[in-house]
């Protein structure tokens, strides 16, 4: 990936502060600079300085708003110091000195983890220093990461099981690891992570930096969090008007059975060439592509049983706009930033107010205006009323002519409670066995401590 060249600063006017004054060193400020990153951006503003203090660091700021550059400059001006002088005492002779992993970037998707590494990258290319970034992620064959690593790297941006493959492997040691970063933390820090992830801690020396970087925060997570974290740095963006993306959101009733029509009426009308469209499972992906696609329009499905390759063209194709239309699941909720995506349409809603953020922020990104329109059918009414009252959102539900509602809401039954089953009213045994494991984390520090 190249990094947008054309991207507006993002907020660029409300920062008082400059690179420069964030204590970026030149060759950082030159590097933010080639990027198109004239200033900073408010997280940015507020993190910079504490990474180079080697401060811990919790940070909330919503999606687009410039996360990774915020933990990735200074970390690279940290990694610059130990460069510096590994290059000068590099044998002559021997040029396969090999790189210790210093920095260990975390993330919950390939996708992520591809986007992570190539603004390292970026923003590492013109610099004096050589930093040799490794990228580790499954689905793919795993021997020609190994043979990546076999030199070691700076840095390591990957997913969490791949990462304990390479590492059961003998192909890399964690035990030098001075910072880590956990990008897109709250579903790091999630159950579907937290075995894999307890496991990559023990693997890292006691004593280093942690980042934490997250759209959202779920109270649930916040406790796990915290038990990882030394005396951080606490950094929320308000989201005030100027710091709020600009999307604007819309939800359209409609009966379940015409959800296909109203899109292909929606992207005709508005002329909509690039739409990313939710669904709540692989198989209504499929579905609801092939659907489109035998309507004329040019859809493809992007879900997690698709094999890595055929992922990253989708992603590739989509970004070139050679798909109108990419049909997918929750996977490519979260950190994806394909620049200019102007349409996002939720088919069938999110399970929570915290998917909802997510999926909404793949649009009105780096500044520029995006759309975000939710399709409300009488069944997910009442879970659609939970999620604005979660999210803080009261949109007006829209009527389109021809679209008007049939349908009648199910009749109410012990399995349906009206919630739509949307996740947190009570706690879950999700949520006891996250609190058992904050408990347990908070334990482990205790004892950790000298
Ligand atoms: P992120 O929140 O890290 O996914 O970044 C969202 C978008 O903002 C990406 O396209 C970045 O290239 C862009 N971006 C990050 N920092 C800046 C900055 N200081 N000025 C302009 N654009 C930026």
């Amino acid at each position: 990936m190249n990094i947008d060249h054309t991207n507006a600063p993002l907020d660029a006017a409300q920062s008082v502060l400059s690179f420069a004054q964030l204590g970026l060193n030149a060759e950082l400020q030159s590097s933010a600079a080639q990027a198109g990153f004239t200033s900073p951006t408010p997280v940015q503003v507020e993190a910079i300085g504490h990474v180079l203090n080697s401060r811990d660091v919790l940070a909330t700021a919503q999606t687009g708003s410039g996360k990774t550059a915020a933990y990735v400059l200074p970390v690279l001006q940290l990694l610059m110091a130990t460069a510096a002088s590994r290059d000068e005492a590099a044998d002559p002779r021997n040029a396969k000195t090999k790189r210790i992993t210093q920095v260990l970037v975390l993330v919950p998707t390939r996708e992520l983890a591809t986007q992570v590494s190539d603004v390292l990258r970026d923003l590492a290319r013109p610099l004096a220093q050589s930093i040799k970034v490794g990228t580790l992620f499954g689905g793919v064959s795993i021997n020609p990461q190994m043979m990546s690593l076999r030199s070691g790297a700076d840095v390591v941006v990957a997913t969490p099981g791949r990462l304990l493959d390479i590492v059961d492997h003998n192909a890399l040691s964690l035990s030098q690891v001075q910072h880590l970063v956990l990008d897109e933390a709250d579903r790091l820090l999630d159950l579907g992570f937290a075995e894999e992830l307890q496991r990559i801690l023990a693997l890292l020396p006691a004593k280093r930096q942690n980042l934490l970087f997250s759209a959202t925060f779920e109270p649930a997570v916040q406790t796990l969090a915290e038990a990882l974290l030394s005396n951080p740095a606490r950094i929320t963006i308000a989201q005030t008007e100027a710091h709020t993306p600009d999307i604007a959101q819309r939800a359209i009733q409609v009966d379940e059975k015409s959800r296909t029509a109203l899109l292909r009426h929606l992207i005709k009308t508005h002329s909509w060439k690039r739409v990313l469209v939710f669904v709540a499972t692989r198989y209504a992906c499929e579905h609801v592509a092939n659907k489109l696609y035998k309507a004329g329009v040019f859809a493809t499905a992007f879900h997690g049983e698709m094999s890595q390759g055929a992922r990253q063209d989708v992603l590739a194709e989509f970004k070139e706009e050679r798909w109108e239309v990419v049909v997918t699941t929750d996977l490519a909720a979260r950190g994806i930033d394909i620049a200019q995506l102007p349409v996002v349409v939720n088919y069938d809603l999110p399970r929570s107010a915290t998917d909802y953020t997510h999926r909404i922020g793949r649009t009105g990104r780096a500044g520029a205006h995006g759309e975000a329109v939710s399709f409300i059918t009488a069944a997910t009414l009442a879970h659609w009323q939970l999620i604005q009252k979660r999210a803080q959102v009261q949109l007006p539900l829209e009527v389109l002519e021809g679209f008007e509602l049939t349908e009648l809401p199910p009749p109410a039954s012990p399995l349906n409670d009206g919630t739509g089953g949307i996740k947190g009213a009570r706690p879950s045994k999700k949520d006891k066995l996250r609190a058992a494991a904050a408990a347990k984390a908070e334990q482990e520090k205790q004892v950790s401590k000298p």
